[in-house]
């Protein structure tokens, strides 16, 4: 963990404190590789963060948000629908969002209490597979700190953020829940 001054000390974290302020969707100023990536430093990590569990996509990663568009993509086999527990972030209910799936996952992740138990399915031993602008938002918006190793590593797109965006779609997640249920669609990555 790092302290409050060392934080205070990371220019991105001021940026996401007043980008905070300016209301939904303040994390848009913040998706910018040149601001906040530091490909040297994590390297030298190995992607701590990705170990943990796949990043979050936006539905703004999709350009096609129907039944039959998000099936294609999640027939890919690298993409979960994940239950998530809102009242954990003020948010009633228990929602579905989409994320990357990690090893030896199903599709359908309906256990609330699996995170950790293993990383991103694309995770590679030279990172993340994907260039940036192809990156889930999550993977995107998740800022190194200057200690990095997952210390004091932060991202304005959790989460919460991640909810908050998919609680809008969760009629077509529950008919994709239903269709897809125990089917493995094998990783393409
Ligand atoms: S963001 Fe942090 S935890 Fe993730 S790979 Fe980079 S240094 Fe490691
Ligand atoms: S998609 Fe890339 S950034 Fe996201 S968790 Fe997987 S390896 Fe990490």
């Amino acid at each position: 963990m790092c302290t409050l001054e060392e934080l205070k000390d990371d220019e991105s974290f001021w940026d996401e404190i007043l980008y905070s302020k300016q209301g939904a969707r303040h994390y848009d100023k913040l998706d910018d590789e040149s601001k906040n990536c530091n490909y040297e430093l994590c390297k030298k990590c190995g992607g701590k963060c990705c170990q943990r569990c796949g990043c979050n996509f936006s539905p703004d990663d999709f350009s096609d948000l129907s039944f039959d568009g998000l099936l294609k993509e999640i027939q890919k086999g690298y993409i979960t629908i994940d239950l998530v527990d809102g009242d954990q972030f003020y948010i009633n209910g228990m929602i579905w969002l989409v994320r990357m799936r990690n090893v030896n996952s199903p599709i359908v992740e309906n256990r609330i209490f699996h995170r950790g138990e293993s990383g991103c399915i694309a995770l590679k031993e030279n990172g993340c597979p994907f260039d940036y602008a192809h990156r889930p938002a999550g993977g995107r918006l998740f800022i190194p700190g200057k200690k990095g190793f997952g210390k004091d590593c932060h991202t304005p797109y959790g989460t919460e953020e991640a909810l908050r965006e998919w609680k809008a779609h969760q009629k077509v997640l529950s008919q994709l829940v239903d269709f897809i249920k125990d089917t493995n669609y094998p990783c393409q990555i």
